[in-house]
């Protein structure tokens, strides 16, 4: 059977502007496709009004019938892959463009629609996704001068794409664990002071081109008395959310999911049932257990985080091996010497690079098993493995990818020791986030020095300071010692 032939003559104008426009977008210099600050609009975008429809199929498919009829096609050069996209647009993209295109205020964007901020910034970042929009990169970056020898597998970690506002919200919980770093009052939260936090945070993220997130901890964060007002809200600006805390009912988990699904959950073990339930109270361990179960069955990634002392090293394997098919991800913490967990035994620096290399050897075989201490980068230099983002994903992130925000508006650079870097009641969060002082901590230890892991390591300063030494100036003591500039 011959190829039927559509006459094209009453489309050949519409069908000859698509092909120049098509032209003109492959002719597009590549280097021109970036923004300094905020969104931008594609400047290789042309939006072509047609007379009739179809036509963007019909140059696929020459046998297609092009009908009367009005369409808005969009032709624009992807950042990403460099080629050229014909499409219709969709009502979002559409709006996505309008926003930008108009400079329009996200907030009387989303009133005037009566969506949430988040929605608003939902398409935004989805026409980025599509390319149709362009994005400044993140402004959280380590600056090469203080990160300047890394060894390139580590260059990726300089810049950060997310923020996370790791919020403890309430210093009440239900538990009282032998190690806990912090038993102390704290004054309560009010839900509109809050309220101007997530404002702030948002402001911060806008500013810094970066996505952000809320880790909801305490205490038990679910303890907190307006805890579901202020998930809602933290929802409606778009964050991320997750949630650090302790096991809760399957009513309770329903309805955060109906504002919105965590994109973790993450309780704690901290060792088979026997030792567990004796730094975490009796009948710990079994709760965990069938919490687990609760976010499993709703598809929540469900984590579990240990924190590491002599007194448990041994039952971190078996407990690894038993959450093999209950977790989306098992890790640990070294233990710091903070609070009440001064009073426990850290785990032996001598033997602890022969527990990371077990630790190591059963995650190749478990697939939960995820890797999370700084130092093991070492490790992984040694063994010329890939490298990995360490405890924040970018090495130590402590006042870098995150901070952590008290109940009465303490910021720390991070919850694991003392490290206060001002106080979110009395100044915003980009003028604490750019203090001094939080630069030093960033900064990290001078023992670091010239260290080519720097970008993914900096040790642990928490551990650091838990052993009296000084983590602007001192080397984690687990650092292998023999492991200076290479
Ligand atoms: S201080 Fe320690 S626990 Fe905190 S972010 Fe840095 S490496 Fe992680
Ligand atoms: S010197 Fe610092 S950055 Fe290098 S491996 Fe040791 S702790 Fe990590």
């Amino acid at each position: 059977m011959g190829t039927r032939k559509i006459d094209a003559s009453p489309f050949q104008g519409e069908l000859r502007a698509l092909e120049q426009a098509i032209q003109a977008c492959e002719a597009f210099p590549r280097g021109r496709l970036n923004a300094e600050q905020g969104f931008l609009l594609n400047p290789s975008l042309t939006l072509l009004e047609m007379e009739w429809t179809g036509l963007a199929a019909f140059r696929q498919d020459p046998t297609s019938r092009p009908q009367p009829g009005e369409e808005l096609l969009a032709v624009w050069k992807a950042p990403a892959s460099d080629e050229v996209v014909l499409q219709k647009l969709s009502q979002n993209e559409l709006l996505a463009i309008k926003i930008v295109h108009e400079s329009m205020d996200l907030h009387q964007a989303a009133r005037e629609g009566g969506v949430s901020l988040g929605f608003i910034d939902a398409i935004l970042l989805q026409a980025v996704a599509s390319g149709i929009l362009l994005r400044a990169p993140s402004r959280l970056c380590r600056p090469v001068a203080s990160f300047p020898a890394s060894l390139s597998m580590a260059e990726g970690y300089r810049s950060a794409p997310t923020f996370t506002l790791q919020w403890h919200v309430t210093q009440a919980c239900d538990l009282h664990c032998k190690h806990c770093y912090d038993r102390s009052d704290r004054t309560m939260l009010k839900l509109e002071q809050g309220l101007r936090i997530l404002d702030d945070l948002y402001r911060f993220c806008q500013a810094h081109n970066v996505h952000g997130q809320v880790s909801f901890t305490g205490g038990n964060p679910l303890l907190y008395p307006r805890f579901k007002e202020l998930y809602q809200a933290a929802a409606d600006r778009g964050f991320l959310l997750a949630i650090l805390g302790n096991p809760t009912s399957a009513a309770i988990i329903d309805e955060l999911c109906t504002i919105q699904v965590p994109e973790f959950y993450q309780v704690s073990l901290e060792g088979l049932a026997e030792h567990n339930d004796e730094i975490r109270g009796v009948g710990h361990f079994g709760r965990v257990l069938q919490f687990l179960e609760i976010l499993r069955a709703r598809a929540i990634y469900a984590m579990v985080m240990l924190t590491l002392t002599q007194g448990n090293r041994d039952q971190v394997l078996p407990l690894a091996e038993l959450l093999r098919d209950k977790v989306d991800l098992f890790v640990f913490n070294r233990l710091t010497l903070f609070g009440e967990g001064a009073s426990l035994q850290p785990v032996e620096v001598e033997s602890y690079d022969a527990f990371l290399a077990d630790y190591e050897q059963a995650a190749s075989r478990n697939p939960v098993m995820a890797l999370k201490d700084n130092i093991l980068n070492r490790r992984r230099q040694l063994n010329h493995e890939a490298l990995f983002g360490g405890c924040a994903g970018f090495g130590c992130g402590a006042a870098f990818n995150f901070v952590s925000l008290l109940p009465d508006g303490e910021v720390h650079a991070c919850r694991k020791f003392p490290s206060l870097i001002g106080n979110i009641f009395q100044h915003s969060l980009a003028e604490i986030y750019h203090s001094p002082l939080a630069e030093r901590y960033r900064r990290g230890s001078e023992a670091c020095g010239d260290c080519r892991l720097k970008l993914v390591c900096r040790g642990c300063p928490a551990v650091v300071a838990g052993h009296g030494l000084d983590p602007f100036v001192d080397r984690d003591p687990y650092c292998p010692s023999s492991l200076d500039q290479e």
